[in-house]
């Protein structure tokens, strides 16, 4: 991988960019998963490049919607493989989740190489290989164990895919998603949505998960039911709103 100056004003940018390609170059993630980060990309611009109050009253109900769960799933794709693997280890840990890797763009080769990835970052058992049960839907992402995703009650899955996560919450499953865009499908039909940059909302949900394991926050079942979802989607659009007017008043471009 490149090397890039820590002094540089997009270093954190450019590394998450050297990993995904470094990921390519593995054969974990796929070409079209470029694409989807420099969407991502966009809308970290747009939102601030930083994790808003909104996104962590979020990641705080998804870390008490997996604590409290029967049989928590966190879904690894190829991006999140290349991104986060260590971060997506140290949070199954601590959440004593289950990872399960589902893909897009799916070969036997590709989950295998992603599995073992993950098992290098410390993982321990990986879910994926088996690929025994089917949702119902016209691509891959269908493709699922039916110890894992099928019979989980709580499901975290970060840069979904829209259908997936549509049939997901039909399956009576809680959905919880980090997307950037708040208007994604994913966004707007998960149970909670995290507008948050994958490497940050992450790394703040294993440290929310330490803190709310000893108890340092109301009870957990508290926090879920206080929970609404669509004003954390409307927040994120007006962060992206403010965002913008104060861009705005700054280069002295009247915001119409
Ligand atoms: P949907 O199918 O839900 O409508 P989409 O088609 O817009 O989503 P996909 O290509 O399915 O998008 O998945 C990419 C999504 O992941 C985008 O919404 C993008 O904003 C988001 N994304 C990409 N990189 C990151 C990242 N590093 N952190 C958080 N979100 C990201
Ligand atoms: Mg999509």
């Amino acid at each position: 991988m490149t090397e890039i100056p820590k002094d540089h004003p997009r270093y954190e940018s450019l590394v998450a960019r050297e990993r995904i390609v470094h990921g390519i170059d593995m054969g974990i993630t796929s070409k079209q998963g470029l694409v989807a980060q420099g969407r991502g990309e966009a809308f970290d611009y747009l939102i601030g490049e930083r994790t808003t109050e909104s996104a962590v009253i979020a990641q705080r109900v998804a870390v008490a919607h997996m604590l409290l769960a029967r049989s928590p799933v966190i879904s690894v794709n190829g991006n999140t493989a290349a991104l986060v693997p260590e971060l997506m280890v140290s949070l199954a840990d601590v959440l004593d989740a289950r990872l399960e890797v589902n893909l897009f763009h799916r070969s036997d080769t590709r989950v295998h190489r992603i599995t073992e990835h993950l098992k290098s970052h410390g993982a321990g058992m990986v879910l994926g290989t088996k690929g025994d049960k089917r949702l119902d839907l016209s691509h891959d992402r269908a493709i699922v164990d039916e110890e894992g995703i099928f019979s989980a009650d709580v499901v975290l899955v970060p840069l979904e895919d829209g259908d997936r996560c549509q049939k997901l919450v039909e399956m009576g499953k809680t959905v919880i998603a980090i997307d950037l865009n708040p208007l994604s499908r994913t966004s707007l039909r998960a149970t909670v949505t995290i507008v948050d940059n994958v490497t940050r909302a992450l790394s703040n949900m294993v440290d929310l998960t330490k803190d709310m394991k000893k108890g340092s926050f109301d009870p957990l079942q508290d926090i879920i039911d206080n929970y609404d979802n669509k004003k954390v989607v409307s927040d994120a659009l007006y962060t992206i709103q403010e965002h913008l007017k104060n861009k705005a008043e700054k280069i002295g471009v009247e915001w119409i």
